[in-house]
């Protein structure tokens, strides 16, 4: 199986998985970056994968099925283009013989779905949109921060080797939030040079996994110490008022 993140607009990756003689591909927000890579890749789309409704994840839908004739699987309750197959949370999809596993995720929309296999080439895959990004999380345009919490702490339990396919390459800047949230955390210090020397390179800085970013990510380390202490120190009020997560998302919104 070869997994690949073809870059789409300013900083969204559409995830093509292939087997060498059929693909799959999550949220295509645009049409030709994938049909260009079906061609270079020399294999046949079998299916779309969508996890939520925004228009970067669906807006290459109807010229992929058209080109492709495509199955499109997504999130039950939100509004894609139809013939959809809706999936929704405990469901399973079946594409390239893998099965995936469906995970209901509402936060950043409502409907939100991830998509989870146990083992692709042995190690555990997920895609999970605008839900988990590395270093961060979506916003919350549909969804309570109670929903978003309860979304990433499901994904945080997957096993640490899952390897983390997220929709945006925002690492560097959520990364930069994260610094500032927990400065003495010396693997984030790490990893932030890391992904730092990826993207001097132009390189993709997904996937992460799932141990990196318990490891790294403050959205889901909202339990720690570290990490109550300095949402306290930035809004006490606001975090005896909303909670720490609620807190810490306010706090990223408004952070530059
Ligand atoms: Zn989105
Ligand atoms: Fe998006």
């Amino acid at each position: 199986m070869k997994l690949i993140p073809l870059p789409a607009f300013s900083d969204n990756y559409i995830w093509l998985l292939h087997n060498g003689h059929h693909a799959v591909v999550v949220d295509p927000g645009a049409s030709q970056p994938v049909l260009d890579a079906l061609v270079r890749e020399q294999v046949q789309l079998e299916a779309i994968l969508v996890t939520h409704h925004h228009a970067d994840h669906t807006g290459g839908i109807d010229a992929i099925r058209q080109a492709t004739g495509a199955t499109v699987y997504g999130p039950a309750r939100e509004s894609i283009p139809a013939p959809l197959v809706k999936r929704s949370g405990g469901d399973a999809v079946t594409v390239l013989d893998l099965a995936f596993h469906v995970i209901d995720v509402p936060g950043h929309t409502a409907g939100h779905i991830a998509y989870y296999c146990p083992a692709v080439n042995l190690q555990p895959l997920l895609f999970c949109g605008d839900t988990l990004f590395s270093g961060g999380c979506g916003r919350l345009f549909e969804g309570t921060p109670e929903q978003m919490l309860a979304s990433l702490t499901t994904l945080s339990e997957l096993p640490n080797d899952t390897q983390v396919c997220c929709t945006h390459e925002y690492t560097l800047a959520n990364l930069k939030f994260a610094r500032e949230v927990e400065p003495d955390n010396q693997a984030l210090r790490d990893y932030q040079h890391y992904c730092q020397g990826l993207r001097s390179k132009a390189l993709p800085t997904l996937p992460s996994t799932v141990g990196q970013e318990r490891t790294i990510n403050p959205f889901l380390r909202t339990h720690t110490p570290s990490v109550i202490a300095s949402v306290l120190r930035y809004d006490a009020s606001a975090v005896e008022l909303h909670g720490v997560f609620a807190s810490l998302r306010e706090w990223k919104n408004i952070y530059r």
